[in-house]
């Protein structure tokens, strides 16, 4: 029998605010543990909290730009459920009616474009953490440490219908959710810090099949790169035990990175095992239609639609303007630079290839680059006029990067700049071809390809800075 896979995914999403969802702590990662917290978000008794506005102008500008219908009220609800990182016993999430239904986001696997639906958008606040103590669970851990300073922060939950069809459509569709989240600055998206939590849920049915089979869900997916391995792992799980003639127990399971498996953690629990009620401390969110455009008008250019207009205005190609719009910031100093210089292509080529691979060894993001458009408009005109080669110029290029120095003042601290001056590399030719006879016998004789030892000969000479045109003619010359 034929199966197919059918896959839905539940993203939790930190967002970018400056106070958490119900206080007015902050809500800022990787302070000293239980410094930001308040009676309000440990759970104290007789506190009332208070609804985060920039958290839900965050929500509802992912939302339109997944082109949901924001609902016109939605109510928070008590999620309860018992763990040492939540103070209160229940978590405030938002479950009848949530806060944006009906969206979707269109992804492109193997050239093949879909539409994957967006069933819901809602606000809710994350728990603490635990920090466990010689082991990284806390099953074999000597103890367990709690820190609140996560207690309370806003999460925006996107949950996907049950349209994705195999773990690399997951895969990809988790990458452009997270690319929209960054050019829409509402969350970094970074998944291997958790500021982006995946849950995935899976099962498999014959195909024709319109009945879906049981689903496991999966969790501790913690990069982009484990998500497609995890799903890949239980699919594979859910065929052998459909063919055995077992089946499928409802449950949660806990993917291991290491092992590339995943367990069993604990069996699914339903939503009637949380006694969901709507909390009475807050107000529904009801937002006004003038509101609503407002955030409209401050979503811009979609990251997809930015990646088609450098496709076909800027002639990059499809690999590179994926690049260029994987965050707000590449795109930002990709669009200036051009500005500046005028040739898409090679300003993206410097971009992708050597300011990447600089950003990747220094494990920096965009925003931290010490280096402007304007810098590096200057290196790119610098080698349009032959000012500097192509080696010279990445020479500068990570002078400017490591030291955030002027381009000019590294070219002239380091005497750099290409030599196209005809008498100066005159000089060094004759002296290369006095001291090589034999070679000069060779190319007279019809060996032409000995050319290139000569200009490897001026290039050492030169430390480089020979212009190579200038070079390439005054060698002919001198050895005809
Ligand atoms: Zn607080």
């Amino acid at each position: 029998m034929k199966y197919e896979t059918i896959i839905g995914l539940e993203i939790h999403a930190q967002l970018l605010t400056e106070s958490k969802m119900f206080c007015s702590c902050s809500n800022k990662f990787g302070d000293k543990p239980n410094t930001n917290i308040c009676p309000v978000c440990t759970g104290q008794p007789g506190v009332l909290p208070v609804t985060n506005r920039k958290a839900i102008e965050l929500a509802i500008k992912t939302a339109l730009a997944l082109n949901c219908t924001i609902e016109p009220s939605s109510v928070f609800a008590r999620k309860h459920y018992f763990y040492p990182d939540l103070p209160k016993n229940f978590q405030i999430s938002q479950y009848e009616l949530p806060l944006a239904t009906k969206g979707y986001i269109e992804i492109e696997v193997d050239g093949k474009k879909r539409k994957i639906g967006i069933t819901r958008v809602h606000l809710e606040e994350d728990a603490g953490k635990l920090v466990h103590v010689g082991a990284e669970r806390i099953m074999g851990a000597e103890e367990s440490l709690v820190d609140y300073n996560r207690t309370g922060t806003p999460l925006m939950e996107i949950v996907s219908e049950p349209d994705l069809r195999s773990p690399k459509e997951a895969a990809v569709y988790t990458q452009r959710l997270a690319e929209l989240l960054r050019s829409l600055m509402v969350c970094d998206a970074k998944m291997e810090e958790g500021s982006l939590r995946c849950d995935a849920n899976i099962s498999i049915r014959p195909i024709g099949e319109a009945k879906f089979g049981t689903k496991t869900e999966v969790k501790n997916i913690n990069s982009f790169k484990a998500i497609e391995k995890a799903l890949i792992s239980e699919e594979k799980r859910h065929l052998e035990v459909t063919e055995e003639g077992e089946k499928i127990i409802q449950e949660t399971r806990f993917f291991d990175e290491q092992t590339e498996t995943t367990t069993g953690m604990r069996s699914k629990e339903y939503a009637h095992d949380y006694r969901y009620f709507p909390e009475p401390d807050l107000v529904p969110i009801e937002p006004s239609t003038e509101w609503i455009e407002e955030i409209r008008q401050t979503i811009g250019e979609l990251p997809q639609q930015k990646k088609e207009r450098f496709i076909t205005e800027l002639k990059l190609s499809p690999e590179t303007a994926q690049i260029m719009v994987a965050d707000k910031q590449t795109g930002d100093f990709f669009e200036a630079v051009v500005k500046l210089h005028g040739q898409p292509v090679a300003a993206a080529n410097w971009i992708v290839g050597d300011i990447t691979a600089f950003l990747n060894e220094q494990k920096m993001s965009f925003n931290e680059l010490a280096l402007s458009p304007a810098q590096l408009a200057e290196i790119l005109k610098m080698i349009d006029t032959g000012t500097l080669s192509n080696k010279l110029a990445k020479d500068v290029l990570f002078q400017v990067l490591k030291t955030g120095k002027q381009v000019k003042e590294v070219i002239e601290g380091a005497g750099l700049t290409q030599i196209s001056d005809e008498s100066e590399l005159t000089k060094v030719i004759e002296e290369i071809i006095k001291n090589n006879p034999k070679q000069v016998e060779q190319f007279k004789s019809g060996k032409t390809a000995v050319l290139a030892f000569f200009v490897g000969q001026v290039m050492k000479a030169t430390k480089g800075r020979a212009n190579p045109q200038v070079l390439n003619a005054l060698l002919k010359k001198a050895l005809h």
